[in-house]
């Protein structure tokens, strides 16, 4: 069964000792280090998609609004995809990789052994509230680990649909949800896990960061952070201009990877600002309110929050709010300054600010004032500038000519940089994140060469420098 609680902040939590050690005998039995297991559990994970789609589909447009269809690419879909893929490259990466020995330490064998961690704690965040702990889960079970997830509680029917099916398909004494707020994630941060995966803010990363040290846990935090989209005049400024609105405005703008805001020269934005308006229209309507394809802000807290940034600047595009609908329109804003209040955080909301950049390395200069961020964008032609863009900004991750469409390709890692995370996951680095990459050695008995041991001889010395 799911470990539920519904305790406030004020409430000091529950006592997640037995839950935890619970958890390690299992993973001591050696249960979940059996390649069989791990591949029942990464099918079950693939099941579960399939068979509960329609319940999950249900859950994510009451917790977001979110449309099916982007909820199958970008939450069923995708945990399918990638526990498969981590099901059929088990065997490839749980394999001994043999490296070389240098003549010092011969007759010996050498090689990385990968070996899980033991129990892991797995946090999510609430704007992919199924994804984010499922696929960090899929990789810790393909690392041999046992598991305890803890899904956000501002998306309390995904939460809900976890805590019912995840002890259904998977192996319960193995694999727990637990649900909760502060009062429970603080209470599970008491435990010696082996590794926290944990999706969210700056803010609660170094909470949970503290909280690891006490027991020397190694974390993985993938964090926010404004990311900037470059466009240069070269561009094809259609294509552009649907690419990034098809960014900014999925889930409402409520992605961590979304194009935060345009860097882009005073000639391009006037070509681009119709653009925008035009795509906007042809994805969402005349009326992005009756639109299915278009989702709401997660809660009143979040909607007054992003509905004040749209102060920062003047609306060329949107602009229309409801409150009681919990809607903002796709909205583009102009002339906004670096310093106005929509500049100073994450957005995460459907605000597109365009920024002015007169060129790339105004761009550059801009973007390397603020922290590095979790995603970074370019559209152009031009090699040299994109070659320029790539080294000269730090990011968790790069698309150049399109937004977010990285997380398509299971094998490249996913995590950030600088305030934006630390650590990644996704596909083998997935897997080697929440496994010990154990160095072994083994030597032959025979010759046992003595020119090592002491008594130490200006003979010997002179063997060792010749050798080594
Ligand atoms: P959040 O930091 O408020 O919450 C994340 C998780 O931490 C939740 O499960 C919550 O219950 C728990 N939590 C909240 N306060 C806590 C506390 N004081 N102590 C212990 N646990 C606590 O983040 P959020 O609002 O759910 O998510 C939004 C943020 O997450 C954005 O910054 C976004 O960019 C980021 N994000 C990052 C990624 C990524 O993969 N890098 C993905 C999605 C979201």
């Amino acid at each position: 069964m799911a470990e539920t609680s519904t305790d406030s902040a004020s409430n000091p939590g529950p006592d997640y000792g037995s839950l935890h050690s619970k958890l390690s005998s299992v993973f001591y039995s050696g249960r979940s280090r059996d390649i069989a297991w791990r591949r029942r559990q990464l099918k079950a994970v693939e099941e579960m998609m399939s068979d509960c789609e329609a319940e999950i589909f249900a859950a994510l447009q009451s917790d977001l609004g979110k449309p099916a269809m982007e909820s199958f690419a970008t939450e069923t879909s995708y945990v399918s995809g990638d526990a498969a893929h981590n099901r059929k490259n088990l065997r490839r990466w749980t394999a001994r990789k043999r490296v070389s020995t240098p003549l010092v330490a011969q007759p010996a064998r050498s090689w990385v052994q990968a070996e899980p961690l033991g129990v892991v704690l797995i946090i999510g965040a609430w704007n992919y509230p199924l994804q984010l702990v499922l696929a960090g889960m899929s990789a810790a079970i393909a690392a041999g680990n046992c598991v305890v997830i803890k899904p956000s509680e501002l998306a309390p029917a995904t939460s809900a649909v976890l805590s019912r099916r995840v002890p259904e398909y998977l192996d319960p004494d193995a694999v727990k949800v637990v649900c909760g707020a502060v009062a429970e994630t603080t209470a599970l941060l008491q435990q010696p896990f082996d590794h926290i995966l944990f999706t969210g803010s700056g803010a609660v990363g170094r909470v949970v960061m503290t909280a690891a040290a006490r027991h020397l846990t190694p974390v993985t935090l993938e964090l926010g952070g404004k990311s900037p989209c470059v466009v240069l005049p070269d561009a094809d400024l259609e294509t552009t201009a649907r690419r990034i609105a098809w960014g900014k405005f999925s889930n409402a703008g409520q992605i961590c990877i979304a194009p935060d805001y345009i860097l882009t020269d005073a000639e391009t934005e006037a070509q681009l600002l119709p653009l925008l308006a035009k795509v906007i229209q042809q994805m969402f309507g005349d009326d992005p309110q009756q639109s299915d394809s278009y989702a709401r802000l997660v809660n009143d807290k979040h909607f007054e929050r992003v509905s004040r940034l749209l102060e920062s600047g003047h609306i060329a595009v949107g602009g229309q709010v409801d409150a009681a609908d919990r809607y903002i329109a796709p909205t583009v804003l102009t002339n906004v300054a670096s310093d106005s209040a929509v500049m100073q955080e994450e957005i995460f909301g459907p605000l597109l600010p365009v920024v002015r950049a007169e060129n790339l390395e105004a761009a550059i200069a801009h973007i390397r004032r603020g922290d590095k961020p979790l995603a970074a964008y370019i559209f152009t032609r031009d090699r040299i500038a994109e070659d320029k863009f790539l080294a000269s900004v730090s990011s968790g991750s790069v698309c150049v000519n399109d937004v977010m469409m990285f997380m398509a390709a299971h094998e490249l890692p996913f995590g950030g940089v600088g305030a934006s995370g630390m650590g990644a996951y996704s596909g083998r680095r997935g897997f080697e994140t929440f496994s010990h990459m154990k160095a072994v050695m083994k030597r032959g008995w025979w010759p046992d060469i003595k020119a090592r041991y002491a008594p130490y001889t200006e003979k010997k010395f002179k063997l060792l420098r010749k050798i080594r």
